[in-house]
């Protein structure tokens, strides 16, 4: 998911671009304004620590890009690109490496986990949201 501020800065396409050149199949997508109980229910891991509050603002405060990306490895893979939660440990060529100097401002969110990648699937898209394919457009 690109967070509000990926959006707000122009990243949606980099984001796209970087995970279709790897390879990873896109098969869900949508732009929406989180409410603050879905952004809870995202976050909900975090629920009790000092920074949820401004997490949860944060997250409803503009649009953001839900995705789903499919492939091998996908979630491990897909968080080395997203890159370390701390912008600032995260090496050059990862998303928050790239674009990111503040924890609370880290452009994207990555599910850390395959059981966690369901859970959050589950939460943002539908079911009929998500496109069964195989990609067929390079060889007739
Ligand atoms: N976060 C924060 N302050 C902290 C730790 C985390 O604002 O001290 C935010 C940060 O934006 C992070 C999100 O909470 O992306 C979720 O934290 P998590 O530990 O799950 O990191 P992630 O899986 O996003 O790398």
């Amino acid at each position: 998911m690109i967070k509000p501020d990926g959006v707000h800065r122009g990243l949606v396409g980099d984001v796209i671009k970087r995970f279709e050149q790897r390879g990873y199949k896109l098969v869900g997508i949508k732009v929406l304004v989180p409410s603050r109980e879905l952004a809870a229910k995202h976050y909900a891991e975090h629920d009790g620590k000092p920074f949820f509050p401004k997490l949860v603002d944060f997250l409803s405060s503009g649009a953001v890009v839900a995705m789903v990306f499919e492939g091998k490895d996908i979630v491990r893979t897909g968080r080395t690109m997203v890159g370390a939660t701390n912008p600032l440990a995260s090496s050059p060529g990862t998303l928050r490496g790239d674009y990111g100097i503040d924890v609370g401002r880290n452009v994207i969110h990555g599910s850390d986990s395959v059981e966690s990648a369901m859970r959050e699937i589950a939460l943002w898209f539908k079911a009929d949201e998500l496109a069964d394919y195989t990609p067929a457009w390079i060889y007739e």
